[in-house]
């Protein structure tokens, strides 16, 4: 049966990175595809209805961060001391409007909080413990302990890269040390585009680093023409103003959002030495989902109606 269209597009994504055919197991694979498709569809009911592409967004995330197969929210990985410090952003397209937070211990959804800092603030962006302050004044953002975020895999994840700090001083590289950051970007009926990213930034990270996730224009842009949403090594990300790039190519250059897209994931970032992914859809429901890794978990609800998930080249 051919799938029947509609006035909606919706694309998700739960990170790129270093994801081997063969070292996921079956069961893994199907349980990250069960979760992918849980936060598609948690986007769906809200564009199906009519809703908002600001609250599809959010509502995707908000299903990504609570999964823990994702390097957001609960799953996010460990910093250096063995906590967690966890980024998000959003952006409305046609008002420009965002809000963003950095850092935070006990947000269980770090998007939702960035989302209060847009509407219910004058601010934009709110860091570690002024963003914590911050959601004092919130009730409807929820706590948790730092400890609630933890996972063995995560924690696992910590040891294997402090081992191999140890044997292999000096080399602080960050390549393949990112994984799972999450991300949606959506086009409503009304005709209306955003964006949101959360993570839990990179593994072993120090010094209060970070990445490109909550800063608008690298890690996610939306405006009246297309919505981006990022993932991958960050430091290259924001020296490249990944997302807003894909859409100054298309406002300035007359790129296509594939065009625009492919360009800077496949060609710019990579002269530079860095990699990842990206996410992107436009005001006519076009998609562009390019990465540069080994894979990138993501899935898709087109305009035509077709629906898909997928992590590898296929
Ligand atoms: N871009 C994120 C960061 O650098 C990581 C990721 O996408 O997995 O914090």
């Amino acid at each position: 049966m051919k799938p029947s269209s509609q006035p909606f597009a919706l694309v998700i994504h739960g990170g790129a990175g270093v994801i081997e055919r063969d070292q996921l197991s079956a069961d893994e694979e199907r349980s990250i595809r069960v979760d992918l498709d849980a936060a598609l569809e948690a986007g769906r009911r809200i564009l199906a209805s009519g809703g908002s592409a600001l609250d599809a967004v959010e509502a995707a995330v908000v299903a990504l961060e609570e999964s823990p197969r994702f390097n957001a929210g609960k799953g996010s990985v460990y910093n250096a001391e063995g906590r967690h410090e966890l980024d998000a952003s959003i952006m409305e397209g046609k008002t420009r409007r965002a809000g963003a937070v950095a850092g935070v211990e006990t947000i269980r959804n770090p998007v939702r909080l960035a989302r209060a800092v847009m509407e219910r603030s004058p601010h934009v962006m709110m860091i570690s413990a002024g963003a914590e302050r911050f959601a004092d004044t919130q009730p409807q953002i929820e706590r948790v302990s730092n400890g609630w975020f933890d996972t063995d895999a995560r924690r696992a994840q910590l040891d294997q890269e402090q081992a191999r700090e140890r044997s292999e001083p000096g080399d602080e590289s960050l390549r393949g040390k990112y994984f799972g950051t999450v991300g949606a970007v959506a086009l409503d009926s009304q005709g209306n585009l955003a964006a949101a990213t959360s993570t839990g930034g990179m593994t072993n990270k120090r010094y209060g680093r970070v990445g490109d996730s909550p800063l608008i224009g690298s890690g996610t842009w939306a405006d009246e023409r297309c919505a981006v949403s990022g993932t991958g090594w960050g430091e290259f990300f924001i020296r490249n103003a990944v997302a807003h790039d894909i859409a100054a190519r298309m406002a300035y250059g007359g790129n296509t959002l594939v065009v625009a897209a492919e360009s800077v994931i496949l060609q710019r970032v990579p002269e530079f030495g860095g990699d990842g992914g990206a996410i992107a859809v436009d005001l006519d429901g076009n998609i562009a989902m390019p990465f540069s890794t080994a894979g990138m978990y993501r899935g898709w609800i087109a305009m035509d109606g077709s629906r898909g998930i997928a992590i590898f080249r296929d």
